[in-house]
């Protein structure tokens, strides 16, 4: 569909934003489901965050997904936010109401939990090892403590970081089933071996340096296991490798970017988004880099 005098614009905020798949994924949506809107990548400087969100009213924008590093700025500039989005104090999602209201959502901690559903797998009673302690770990240690997981080791290199998303879940979640360690040694071992979930929120074997080694050993996976690598890029990761040859399932990073997004779009238009066709367009992105 050409864009015309009644087409409307939804998009992304980030600072840099360029590289974000979220524009071909949401417009493969869009054409499917013959809406007449369009999907852009709108780079915001920091400083220029709350003229932005400004604007969605001002210029009727269907809403915006927030990426890095506006996801908390943004809280500030907006009517309401939903639970999940208070709780990680994180919104990635901004949807104009009809009554002009700005309401923003965390759709990340929910994306995640459908991609694991979507594989046959649900939370609810696993014991789970989270390791990495940044952004995504916070996102996934919440959904999984709110989704009803038995209980959450998080690890991290710098253990202090994992006491912090520790402490983040247990108050935001009231959630106490949780302890936290290092990287190194017999706290991460014994918590990723006893783990049913294994999910791996590090940026370790992005690309361009995803020639390495799993971050933990692959001798402590096992079968039966589900691991869960979020890196997406690229799609198939070390950790993903060793937890196949032992027998683990696996689940890949582009489930829970996809599902981030389909839950965004559901915000947005009130409809079921083409999930397969937002993956597809996912993937033929991802190849083309
Ligand atoms: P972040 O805030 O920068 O956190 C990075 C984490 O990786 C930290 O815990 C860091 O440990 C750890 N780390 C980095 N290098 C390491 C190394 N060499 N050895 C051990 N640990 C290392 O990043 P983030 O925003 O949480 O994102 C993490 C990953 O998730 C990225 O690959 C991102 O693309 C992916 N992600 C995917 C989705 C999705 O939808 N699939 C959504 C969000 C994020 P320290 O604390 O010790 O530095």
């Amino acid at each position: 569909m050409e864009p015309d005098t009644q087409t409307r614009a939804v998009g992304v905020i980030g600072w840099p934003v360029e590289h974000s798949l979220s524009p071909a994924m949401h417009n493969a949506a869009l054409r499917e489901m013959g809406l007449n809107w369009v999907y852009l990548a709108f780079a915001v400087e920091p400083e220029l965050v709350g003229e932005a969100v400004r604007g969605v009213r001002g210029l009727r924008l269907v809403g915006l997904n927030v990426t890095i590093p506006h996801k908390s700025a943004v809280i500030d500039h907006l009517d309401e936010i939903d639970d999940t989005a208070a709780a990680l104090e994180a919104v990635n999602t901004i949807v104009l109401q009809p009554d002009g209201l700005l309401v923003g959502h965390n759709t990340d901690a929910p994306g995640f939990i459908r991609s694991v559903q979507e594989a046959g797998h649900d939370v609810s009673g696993m014991r789970v090892a989270v390791i990495g302690a940044g952004g995504a770990s916070r996102s996934i240690a919440y959904a999984c403590a709110t989704s009803g997981a038995s209980a959450i080791s998080i690890i991290n290199r710098t253990p202090l970081r994992a006491e912090r998303v520790a402490e983040m879940v247990r108050e935001a979640a009231d959630f106490d089933a949780l302890d936290a360690g290092p990287l190194d040694g017999e706290f991460a071992q014994e918590a990723v071996t006893r783990a049913d979930l294994v999910v791996d929120c590090t940026s370790v074997g992005m690309y361009p340096h995803h020639d390495v080694e799993p971050v933990i050993s692959p001798q402590w996976l096992r079968p039966g296991q589900v691991v869960v690598d979020l890196t997406y890029n690229p799609i198939d990761t070390a950790i993903l490798k060793a937890a196949r040859a032992v027998g683990a399932d696996t689940v890949d990073g582009a489930g829970m970017l996809v599902h981030q997004g389909a839950i965004s779009l559901q915000h947005w238009s009130g409809q079921e988004p083409p999930v397969e066709t937002m993956r597809a367009a996912l993937l033929e992105q991802l190849g083309a880099r």
